[in-house]
């Protein structure tokens, strides 16, 4: 079992059948070891794509997408959430992006200026799902005419529709640890789904 899943299963507090807290190694506090091995598998999954930049939203994105943009030697560019913005209405590309953990819409954009029709770019985030984070951004590199070249994700929650809404786009996603359930207070990862059924 991968260090990500066995600090899921340890560590991971199942807050109810849909929300999970990874606080003390992924989003809060970090620990290093998973990145690293988060970054390897990225770097496996993806080395056939040509990628000239990362891009996420803040701010739990961002440690996975920095790891991942510097052994690639490429920039990162995270979407921004705060507002009101310095940058002006023609300087920026800007959507809206609805976080159910949160119960909140916020505004993300980033600066037309780090985003370029030339740009490929590979999508990273922490957790999937229901997608509204992915494709904000996804919707950000379409609005500079760039392309995106995958989703690259640490924990997909595999009951919810994140993966078939960016499937459906025509979206590589390739995700770490796809979660099955979390019905029980326990997390059940896909591939453990199966071998029960
Ligand atoms: P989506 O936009 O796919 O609906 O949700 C993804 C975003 O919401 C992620 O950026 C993540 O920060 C947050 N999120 C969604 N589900 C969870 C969860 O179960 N636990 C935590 N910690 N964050 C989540």
């Amino acid at each position: 079992m991968s260090y990500l899943k066995e600090k899921l299963k340890t560590d991971g507090v199942v807050i109810n059948d849909s929300v999970l807290k990874v606080d003390s190694f992924l989003n809060h506090q970090i620990d290093p070891a998973v990145l690293h091995e988060i970054n390897q598998e990225f770097i496996e999954y993806f080395k056939e794509k040509e990628i000239t930049k990362i891009m996420t939203v803040e701010a739990s994105g961002i440690a996975p997408a920095i790891l991942i943009a510097s052994q690639l030697d490429v920039p990162m560019l995270f979407a921004k959430k705060t507002e009101p913005s310095t940058l002006l209405n023609d300087e920026q590309y800007a959507t809206n992006v609805h976080s159910y953990t949160k119960n909140k819409t916020s505004r993300v954009l980033v600066s037309k200026k780090y985003l370029k029709s030339e740009d490929k770019v590979l999508i990273i985030d922490d957790f999937l799902a229901n997608g509204e984070a992915a494709l904000g951004l996804i919707d950000l590199v379409e609005q500079a005419d760039a392309e995106v070249v995958g989703v690259g994700i640490c924990v997909e929650k595999s009951f919810q529709p994140g993966r078939q809404k960016l499937e459906e786009k025509g979206v590589d996603v390739f995700s770490i640890c796809r979660i099955a359930s979390l019905e029980n207070n326990e997390i059940t990862f896909v591939e453990e789904k199966a071998e029960i059924s």
